[in-house]
């Protein structure tokens, strides 16, 4: 079958996002209050705030509130690490030691779903600031639209992403596929919603009985979505 619209998840499917403790350490090291800061004791508390972010963005739906919020966290993080840097200097060295890395292929796949014609759709869990993370790396015009949690108001694997999804590509759940590394995000909630589920699978080690296809990365993934029955 060839689909009518393609939705793509975004971490772990197209790149992985990335901490420079390192960078952290040396960018802070002036301001610290007691004591040397070393990687050993920033590692925790750094990749510990990346993880209260991802858990807790859901609840921030605009720039600004996402922004106070960032605030919040970076403070809080500096604080239990002993520093004392003004708020806009912790905001900028945090965004300047994250990085959103793309899987090698992820460039070229993007390129050639483009070319199949079939619609594409960003459906992931992220911030509301997905679209400025799009645009950075150039990727921005290979999608017809975003499906992003924080504006949605509710995460994968819910139904109601799935049904925002449907309803912004115009497309019958029949003729849908929702392709991503989440064996539950990804595809149980899809498969939930009634949508083809793909899993990619980059570890070998995952196990999604719902999928309707295993990848073990997205190279597989244009040839998939026009029903080219070599795959
Ligand atoms: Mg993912």
């Amino acid at each position: 079958m060839r689909y009518d619209a393609v939705f793509l998840d975004v971490d772990g499917t197209l790149l992985w996002v990335d901490l420079d403790v390192e960078g952290y350490v040396r960018d802070l090291s002036p301001y610290t209050a007691n004591g040397p800061l070393t990687v050993e004791r920033a590692s925790g508390p750094v990749w510990e705030s990346l993880r209260e972010h991802i858990r807790e963005n859901i609840k921030y739906p605009t720039v600004e509130t996402l922004a106070r919020f960032r605030r919040e966290n970076a403070r809080r993080t500096a604080l239990s690490l002993g520093l004392d840097a003004p708020d806009d200097v912790l905001l900028e060295v945090s965004k300047r030691r994250i990085s959103f890395n793309p899987y090698p292929e992820s460039e070229a796949v993007l390129e050639e779903l483009g070319r199949t014609g079939v619609p594409l759709y960003a459906v992931s869990n992220w911030d509301v600031e997905l679209e400025g993370v799009l645009e950075d790396l150039g990727w921005r015009r290979s999608f017809d639209g975003l499906v992003v949690s924080a504006k949605v108001g509710v995460e994968k694997p819910d139904d109601a992403i799935f049904e925002e999804a449907l309803r912004v590509a115009g497309a019958t759940r029949e003729r849908a596929v929702m392709v991503g590394n989440d064996p539950v995000s990804d595809v149980r909630g899809a498969a939930a919603a009634g949508i083809d589920a793909v899993l990619v699978d980059r570890e070998g080690n995952l196990d999604a009985g719902e999928a309707v296809a295993v990848l073990p990365d997205l190279r597989g993934l244009p040839a998939l979505v026009v029903g080219d029955p070599g795959v």
